[in-house]
């Protein structure tokens, strides 16, 4: 298949490059480079040393022949946008391209007007390139886990079933999430829907829980092919987060009292997710919803867990429950079902010791690029 990976020089956009490309697909990036940018503005960094993308897929062609073509540009663009459609006629468009960091989006107004801008209109320019372009294209778009928020009940996958005054009717999964950045995530998802219906677009929203890890089998095969890993108040992820807090002395910091549950997957079940969802497109004008995680964990249990591997390596790791940045319930109800992915195939990597040990070694390796300063949560939502 010929599959664009839109923010394809990204946490997960990169190591699915290369795992499509290797199973044999015909893969093009586009980026804008916004997220090095970001990277440059917060004075912050990855703690892995990124080659920059043209490095990147030269390497990846000197040790496999596989040629990966790269497109800088902003989906914001659409005459650039319309373009790469023109040359390469998809099958498939990953698209991870936009702002993801909800902190990122709560800074101030500006900040929050735009991720709106860059996520919502790149996302209908997508929609609009595909009907316009390649209409039988198959749109693999990365939603959250958080458009959801923490209802009292079950989170179904996209759609729930509801009895009322005695009718019956399946309707999308009520969102209520937590910042504006999720909020663009639910923007994404409604406008997706409704292009499905009215012009016959097919679609995947992949409902992600949050990524952990940084390697897949690829990554790993040269440091110019090295994934970036985020570990600031802003970008950085719990578990990630904790990890890189942990090699580096600094408590691991636990927002509230660390009851907020949430999905997981291994950054290695992503790049399968995507695989899965391409080899089995959504029918023309259907609106698909895959929840993408394998576990539930509380943000206490993984402070407890990496604790644990912390200090059998010889770091001694204190948890400290800061007050909460966020406004989040911290003690409440949740479980999500996730069985189409594995019903499709998806066999998950699941959170081991042995895989926390796994990326804190890796951590260990490039420590001294921690910045202290930028670990503590400096954006709150109030
Ligand atoms: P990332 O910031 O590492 O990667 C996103 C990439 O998109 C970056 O390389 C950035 O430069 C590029 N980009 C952003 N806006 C763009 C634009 N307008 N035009 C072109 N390129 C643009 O983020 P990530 O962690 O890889 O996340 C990828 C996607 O997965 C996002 O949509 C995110 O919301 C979703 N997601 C991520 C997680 C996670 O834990 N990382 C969890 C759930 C969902």
């Amino acid at each position: 298949m010929n599959i664009i990976i839109a923010g394809g020089d990204g946490f997960c956009g990169w190591p699915t490059a290369l795992y499509l490309s290797k199973q044999g697909h015909d893969v093009s990036i586009i980026d804008n480079m916004a997220r090095r940018k970001w990277d440059e503005e917060l004075k912050s960094n990855s703690i892995t040393p990124i080659a920059d993308l043209k490095e990147r897929v030269e390497k990846w062609k000197e040790l496999t022949g596989k040629e990966i073509r790269t497109y800088e540009g902003d989906l914001n663009h659409y005459d650039f946008l319309k373009e790469v459609l023109r040359q390469e006629r998809p099958d498939a468009f990953v698209h991870f391209a936009e702002q993801r960091s909800a902190p990122y989006s709560m800074i101030d107004r500006e900040h929050a007007i735009f991720t709106q801008v860059n996520n919502v209109v790149g996302t209908l320019n997508v929609l609009y390139g595909i009907k316009e372009m390649v209409p039988d294209c198959h749109l693999i778009k990365l939603g959250t886990m958080g458009e959801y928020g923490t209802p009292n009940i079950p989170i179904e996958e996209g759609y729930l079933e509801v009895e009322h005054k005695g009718r019956k009717d399946v309707l999308p999964y009520p969102k209520q999430p937590g910042s504006f950045y999720h909020l663009s995530k639910v923007h994404d998802s409604h406008n997706i829907m409704f292009t499905c219906k009215i012009w016959g677009i097919r679609a995947t929203d992949l409902n992600q829980g949050v990524v952990y890890g940084l390697d897949t089998e690829e990554t790993q095969m040269d440091p110019i092919l090295a994934n970036r890993l985020d570990y600031d108040g802003v970008f950085g992820t719990a578990l990630n987060r904790f990890i890189i807090q942990s090699t580096v002395g600094h408590d691991l910091t636990v927002y509230g009292k660390g009851g907020q549950t949430r999905g997981f997957l291994n950054i290695k079940d992503t790049v399968r997710c995507i695989e899965i969802a391409a080899e089995n497109p959504a029918d023309k004008g259907e609106f698909r919803v895959f929840n993408q995680f394998t576990e539930e964990f509380s943000v206490l249990d993984l402070a407890n867990k990496v604790q644990k591997v912390a200090q059998e390596e010889g770091f001694n790791t204190d948890v400290a429950h800061l007050d909460n940045p966020r406004v989040e319930l911290e003690d409440h109800f949740f479980h999500a079902e996730n069985t189409k992915l594995r019903d499709l195939g998806l066999e998950p990597h699941l959170l081991t010791d042995e895989v926390i040990r796994e990326i804190l070694r890796t951590v260990m390796n490039h420590k001294d690029r921690v910045i202290e300063e930028n670990v503590l949560p400096s954006v709150t939502w109030k």
